[in-house]
């Protein structure tokens, strides 16, 4: 479904060059649970944020079924993002202003009309994460496991194929990092194809695939 080939990313930083990706090569194949593991800054959130198409390989090849990402046109590469992709970061990222449901419903905002059933789909994916009830706050009013249930949620408002989910459990205690994990599993278990970051060792052992990194390049891809 998705191939990294030589992917190389560079940041200019003040004068020097920080080599966060430094040649990985990956084939993610649909349906697959893998968790992105390793020390701060060995390059994670780099890799994710370029299978998210919210950055670009300094060099190297990004293909999502068997399509050079970097040859789509800027269209085709947003409908990419924003409907084939579903988003999950550690700081939930909801919008303070908005209630819950207005969160889920935040991937139709590119929709000059939204599809039909969204609202019901919406509520329907309340239910699931146990929000129903709490779809007219705001997120101030949530605890982090609800907020973070809300941000999975609205990632899969649009059924993307592809969830990706950096260091989701990363600021929840560990009873919501376990509702959270099981969330996503569930997902996995639906067909979704998941990549999930993280740093936590148990968190990990969650995903049958484990793909380690260190200093931007794979250490070892293990699959129990
Ligand atoms: P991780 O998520 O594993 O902690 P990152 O991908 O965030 O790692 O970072 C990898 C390396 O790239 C680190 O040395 C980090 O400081 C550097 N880096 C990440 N993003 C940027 C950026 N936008 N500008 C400059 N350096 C960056
Ligand atoms: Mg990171």
């Amino acid at each position: 479904m998705i191939e990294l080939r030589d992917v190389r990313r560079h940041y200019a930083m003040s004068g020097q060059t920080v080599h966060a990706l430094a040649g990985v090569d990956l084939r993610i194949e649909a349906g697959e649970f893998v968790a992105i593991t390793g020390p701060s800054g060995s390059g994670k959130s780099s890799l994710l944020n370029i299978l998210g198409c919210l950055d670009h390989p300094s060099s190297g090849h990004y293909l999502i079924e068997g399509r050079d990402v970097a040859s789509l046109d800027d269209e085709s590469s947003s409908d990419m993002r924003n409907r084939r992709i579903g988003f999950v970061f550690q700081s939930f990222h909801l919008l303070p202003r908005l209630t819950v449901l207005e969160n889920v419903l935040l991937p139709l905002r590119f929709h000059r009309q939204p599809p039909p059933g969204a609202r019901d789909r919406a509520l329907a994916l309340l239910d699931r994460v146990g929000l129903r009830e709490r779809r007219d706050h705001r997120p101030n009013e949530l605890s982090g496991g609800q907020m973070q249930r809300a941000a999975i949620a609205r990632a899969l408002l649009l059924q993307p194929a592809l969830l990706l989910a950096d260091e989701p459990t990363g600021n929840l205690d560990s009873r919501s990092a376990a509702d959270v994990l099981a969330l996503i599993d569930e997902v996995h278990a639906g067909g979704q194809t998941v990549v999930l970051v993280t740093h936590d060792h148990d968190v990990a052992a969650c995903a049958p695939r484990q793909v380690k990194l260190r200093d931007g390049k794979i250490e070892h891809d293990q699959k129990h």
